[in-house]
């Protein structure tokens, strides 16, 4: 399946999951992920394309880390530099694809829209040797989506037949075969991509996920706070609202200069900026972002923010962008 001539040809980057998993436990449906190859998973499909395979990391998503998403994304923007590539698909554990279609759009969805060429990420429900695996035919249809010349370029991710844009991407279900929802933005909506800085992989800002519930209480916050956390994304109740006993603890939290963003523990739908009743009046809404995306577009806003030469715009700004609202200044 590997081609060593000059012509051009699809890369496909393995990174492990369920697609390359296999069956532990015949009957009670328990499974490994990250364990075949991805030069085994290419053997068992047919594609009128040339393929050259990366084995990046063969992981289980749930343990995806910050400096595997820096490996990736240097070898993604290699691959689209390199004149033979047509497009690259990234075989992906499920958990958290939409993180790193996330990452991969926000670092290079401008240069691979500007080439024309696809990043697909693709992955599958149920283990390489399942009777009914989904892999193989994901798999086939990510390849034959990065092939298709003419179209535009981008971030994409193919899960079941129908493309979705990746950050739109929506896991929506735990176990089902069709798991993966596409986020519906509004007419007109329009994010501004300008390729953001990668973080070297002991340079990624630390940002953490705090969520709003019935009887919340502020201990994390203030524990976060004295360790050095940098950034906290609210998973808020319904549209971004927060405990009142949260909201006083994340207000002196960013008086002390700390990045804060609501989003929705609800995992869909839209999250502004204000809040009816006032609370956390400095915090950025994360528009159609979900928390653990609004994690990524976060810590790289605070990235991009802190780079030498870059201090035109500040952390609000790169966030505003990202979500699609008019810049913060
Ligand atoms: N835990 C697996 C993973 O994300 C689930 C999957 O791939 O479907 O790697």
């Amino acid at each position: 399946m590997s081609n060593s001539s000059n012509s051009p040809f699809i890369l496909v980057i393995g990174t492990g999951g369920t697609i390359a998993g296999l069956t532990t436990d015949s009957g009670n449906g328990g499974y490994q992920a990250g364990q075949v190859p991805i030069a085994t998973l290419l053997a068992q499909i047919e594609t009128k394309f040339s393929i050259k395979n990366i084995q990046l990391s063969n992981i289980d998503s749930c343990d995806m880390s910050e400096s595997l998403l820096s490996k990736l994304g240097l070898q993604v923007r290699a691959g689209l530099a390199d004149p033979k590539v047509m497009g690259i698909v990234i075989t992906h554990g499920t958990d958290t694809m939409e993180e790193t279609a996330t990452f991969l759009e926000l670092v290079c969805g401008g240069y691979s829209n500007n080439l024309g060429k696809k990043v697909v990420l693709t992955g599958s429900m149920l283990p390489s040797d399942h009777p009914e695996a989904d892999g193989p035919r994901n798999l086939s249809a990510a390849i034959e989506f990065a092939g298709e010349g003419g179209g535009p370029g981008g971030v994409w991710a193919v899960m079941g037949s129908k493309p979705v844009p990746g950050l739109r991407l929506i896991k929506g279900h735990s176990s089902r075969v069709d798991a993966f929802l596409e986020e519906t933005l509004p007419n007109g909506w329009t994010q501004v991509s300008n390729d953001l800085p990668i973080p070297p992989d002991n340079q990624w800002p630390w940002v953490e996920i705090i969520t709003s519930h019935s009887g919340a209480i502020p201990d994390t916050i203030r524990l976060l706070r004295d360790r050095g956390v940098q950034g906290i994304v609210l998973a808020g109740t319904g549209a971004g609202t927060v405990h009142e006993n949260l909201a006083p603890a994340l207000e002196q939290f960013m008086e002390a200069g700390g990045a804060v963003v609501r989003a929705s523990r609800i995992g869909r739908g839209y999250v502004g900026g204000t809040l009816a009743n006032g609370r956390l009046g400095m915090a950025l809404g994360a528009g159609f972002l979900t928390p653990a995306k609004a994690r990524i577009a976060l810590q790289l806003a605070l990235f991009a923010t802190a780079q030498p030469g870059a201090k035109t715009l500040s952390w609000q700004d790169y966030f505003a962008r990202i979500v699609g609202l008019s810049e913060v200044r």
